[in-house]
């Protein structure tokens, strides 16, 4: 049942649309390096695509940041998703990290420009789409508060990109120490303006789909553990976990992290709704502001 992921699901978000053209997700990942990054995604699409290939398909936007794609095509229940995971090593490991976000930032827009051109062609038919879906921003486990160089990452990325913050190796942290580094955290994006994404609730979903995406949005910022190690608990079930001296932590156990929140938000119910919001609010922003910057 671990194993299960849950993308078989997307023909029913898809409902009213072709299935036939396949699904495809692209997901950047940022975070200082040894946050779990990787991991975290080979958890979430229960397959190994780190350490493979990564293919660097650019280092000349800035010296010291690469930004790295990943892509891999995997099944489930005859639906296939082709997923695209876009990291960027560097991010947050230099002495002077006040310019981090800006390669990234031009990342995202290269992306919409490259889509923008496209769309202006005359061969609109065959367009493709690099454009980032989601945006997993990895917050280190201090347990005090945001760091600058989260807030400016943040701030600037927002209005560009579904941005979704998690605490990486929430694993680290008790129970009251998460609980009260969420809040302060929620409190910096408050105070900072920052338009993180939230799932959205809508007029016309039932009581169990309010019910649901609330309960998703309650766990934002996502506290989360990844691990692709099977381990076997006291009352000897095996689970996805973290062994420590003093008992399991499980990957899949939602007592235990927000991991299968986060799963499901990104993968079960609302991958559909990150592309549109990307497509139809973010890009469509980013489009506007453009072509009235160019003056036309
Ligand atoms: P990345 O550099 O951000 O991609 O980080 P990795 O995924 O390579 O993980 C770095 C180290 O942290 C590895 O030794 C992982 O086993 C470990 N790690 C990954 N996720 C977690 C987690 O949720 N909790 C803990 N405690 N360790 C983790």
């Amino acid at each position: 049942l671990n194993a299960f992921v849950g993308f078989s699901n997307l023909p029913n978000q898809h409902h009213r649309r072709s299935v036939k053209k396949g699904f495809h997700f692209t997901i950047m990942v940022v975070g200082e390096s040894g946050l779990g990054k990787s991991t975290l995604i080979n958890t979430l699409f229960n397959t190994t695509l780190y350490p493979e290939k990564k293919v660097p398909i650019t280092t000349d936007l800035n010296k010291s940041l690469d930004i790295q794609e990943i892509s891999a095509e995997i099944e489930e229940s005859g639906v296939k998703l082709r997923l695209n995971v876009i990291d960027t090593p560097g991010f947050g490991d230099f002495i002077n990290n006040e310019d981090s976000w800006k390669p990234i930032l031009r990342s995202v827009e290269a992306r919409y420009d490259a889509y923008l051109e496209q769309e202006q062609s005359q061969h609109r038919a065959k367009i493709t789409d690099n454009r980032i879906h989601a945006c997993l921003y990895f917050i280190a486990p201090t347990g005090h508060s945001l760091r600058q160089l989260d807030i400016e990452f943040m701030r600037r990325l927002a209005p560009r990109v579904n941005l979704i913050p998690v605490i990486a190796k929430s694993d680290t942290l008790t129970d009251e120490e998460v609980a009260a580094f969420k809040q302060r955290i929620l409190d910096d994006i408050i105070f900072n303006k920052i338009e993180i994404y939230r799932p959205p609730v809508y007029e016309d979903d039932d009581e169990d789909t309010v019910a649901e995406t609330n309960e998703i949005t309650s766990k934002i910022p996502f506290a989360v553990v990844g691990s692709n190690k099977d381990v076997t608990t006291s009352d000897g079930r095996t689970v996805r976990g973290r062994a420590y001296p003093w008992g399991i932590i499980e990957v899949d156990n939602e007592d235990h992290n927000d991991f299968v929140k986060l799963r499901q938000m990104l993968i079960r119910t609302h991958m559909e709704e990150l592309k549109r919001f990307t497509s139809e609010v973010l890009y469509e922003t980013y489009r506007t502001q453009r072509l009235e910057a160019s003056g036309r």
